[in-house]
């Protein structure tokens, strides 16, 4: 299937490594032009400069804290200058710390706020206006599968990444009229160094090796593996593309089956 994306400006937020990484790897792969952002200069750069060897790409990092509208409104600026237009947007961030209800202040409960749910906001303000404009355009969310499945000690990940679907779904409706998609893509168990540190600590604390650790998780994966960044840079760039034309508002779950629910 033909996607599409060559030429076209896709901005994706941490994307020096991992899921991110992997997104604007499959882009790559398909010729678009990126604008990449992370917090690291170093990293992001490194990243940039590998996908213009490796696909011949334009490709390009920016320094961005997903928790700062300052940092993203510079990112949105600098792409829009730098690149003439963004025809995609993926929304990524590190994930807010783990913890309960007793864990955490209000102002533990204000920075995930604005790293999970405003970084969502700010982002997609940052390229509306020019997305109303061309009449065109495609915007992807990452949250997490606790959306359908709250997950035990991650209280401040499970509340805001459910306020994005919200989010997504809403506007999905306001800016249809305009020929934008807005969807959701939801990483099950993705094989990234966040999930290797993961199982590092817990098989620490069960007395296992690591190796055991993974094997049981992915016992609890109906596809009986984890998920790789390729995985979900090819759900990403079928949902940037024209090939998901008549697909707005909806949830698109990564996972190998691992979510037990029906919607
Ligand atoms: P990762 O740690 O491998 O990569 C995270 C990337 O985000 C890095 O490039 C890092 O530099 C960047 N980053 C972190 N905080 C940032 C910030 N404030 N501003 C800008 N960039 C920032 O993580 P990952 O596994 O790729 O996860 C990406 C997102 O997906 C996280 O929010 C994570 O919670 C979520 N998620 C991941 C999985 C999984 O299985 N990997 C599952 C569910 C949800």
């Amino acid at each position: 299937m033909d996607l599409d994306l060559k030429d076209k400006v896709i901005m994706i937020a941490a994307a020096s490594q991992g899921i991110g990484y992997g997104i604007a790897e499959a882009a790559a792969r398909e010729g678009a032009r990126l604008s990449l952002c992370s917090r690291s200069r170093e990293k992001i750069e490194q990243a940039a400069a590998t996908l213009r060897d490796q696909f011949g790409v334009d490709a390009r990092g920016y320094v961005c804290d997903a928790g700062d509208n300052n940092d993203i409104q510079g990112w949105a600026a600098s792409t829009l200058k730098e690149f003439g237009g963004v025809q995609g947007l993926v929304v990524n961030a590190g994930g807010p710390p783990p913890g309960g209800f007793d864990s955490f202040d209000d102002a533990d409960w204000n920075r995930a706020f604005n790293l999970t749910l405003m970084s969502a906001v700010r982002m997609i303000r940052g390229v509306l206006p020019g997305m109303r404009r061309q009449r065109h355009g495609s915007i992807l969310t990452l949250t997490s599968s606790s959306i359908k499945e709250p997950i035990d000690n991650l209280l401040l990940s499970n509340v805001f990444r459910s306020g994005v679907v919200s989010l997504v779904k809403t506007l999905s409706n306001e800016v249809a009229d305009y020929g934008i998609r807005v969807n959701n893509l939801v990483p099950g168990r993705i094989d990234t160094q966040r999930v290797q540190t993961v199982d590092a600590m817990n098989a620490e604390k069960k007395g296992i090796t690591v190796q055991e650790q993974r094997q049981q998780q992915w016992h609890t994966i109906p596809l009986g593996r984890y998920g790789s960044i390729q995985d979900m840079g090819n759900a990403a760039v079928f949902l940037l593309s024209d090939a998901a034309a008549y697909i707005t508002g909806a949830t698109l779950v990564v996972d190998g089956g691992k979510t037990r629910a029906v919607f």
